[in-house]
């Protein structure tokens, strides 16, 4: 049998019956019935003196017992805190992990406010650039046709693009060349029915790229063909002939 639980010392100390199993344990165990006794003399002493003389300590047991009780730490309250937090790997004792451990409470008290700052401000670069891709910024061209313009024999290694786009309700159509560049002249845009047997100017082509708006009167589903010349300085309005790049639009 264990001994006695402290609690029921200090009872039977103070006029409990004992239980018959508590009276065989007192008879064969010294130490319990020791601290029977010696809890009875500090009943006694405590009655006999009243109020204002200095308690018995009560022994180490009974302390353990009471802490066991209401569950509380074991060893000294400092001690038993610093058993919560997570110890640091270079901790070599509680002066040095307490100085530790003030910094990294702080730290840890920050990140969240921090990550909740970015995912913010990541929202806010996203909603900006949903608007701008959507056209809410900027308007987005719908791409309604594109070709890519093949070099003419005597433009060797001559290559291009164009993409016929519609903005706000508008056509245009975007142009890209590479093509080497002759010391004068100058290059046109032009725009060729199937057959080549009717063609518009759209403008001139300044550099190896350039936009051009449509006119609304220009029947794009007659004209599909991107045509850039060559021109000579000569006073001429029409198509010379020199063709560097030609292509067919069609549906992308
Ligand atoms: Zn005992």
């Amino acid at each position: 049998m264990s001994h006695l639980d402290p609690e029921v010392a200090a009872l039977l100390a103070m006029g409990e019956q004992p239980s018959a199993d508590e009276s065989r344990h007192l008879d064969a165990c010294p130490e319990c019935s020791a601290e029977v006794s010696s809890f009875s003399r500090a009943v006694v002493a405590g009655r006999a003196t009243g109020e204002g003389q200095p308690l018995l300590t009560p022994p180490d047991r009974v302390w353990e017992s009471i802490r066991s009780e209401l569950s509380l730490p074991v060893d000294e309250p400092a001690r038993g805190a610093s058993s919560l937090a997570p110890a640091p790997a270079a901790s070599v004792g509680p002066s040095s992990s307490r100085s530790h451990r003030a910094p990294r409470g702080r730290r840890m008290s920050r990140r969240p406010v921090f990550f909740v700052l970015a995912a913010a401000g990541a929202a806010v670069v996203a909603i900006v650039a949903g608007v701008w891709a959507t056209g809410g910024i900027v308007p987005r061209p719908e791409v309604i046709s594109e070709a890519k313009l093949d070099g003419f024999p005597s433009w060797a290694g001559a290559a291009g693009e164009a993409l016929l786009e519609r903005v706000d309700g508008h056509d245009r159509v975007v142009v890209d060349l590479d093509a080497s560049v002759p010391d004068d002249g100058y290059r046109e845009v032009w725009l060729l029915t199937a057959d080549a047997g009717d063609l518009v100017s759209i403008g001139v082509l300044d550099g190896s790229s350039g936009s051009f708006d449509i006119p609304d009167d220009i029947d794009l589903s007659r004209f599909t063909v991107v045509d850039i010349s060559q021109e000579n300085v000569d006073g001429d309005p029409g198509h010379s002939g020199d063709s560097i790049v030609r292509g067919t639009l069609s549906a992308p």
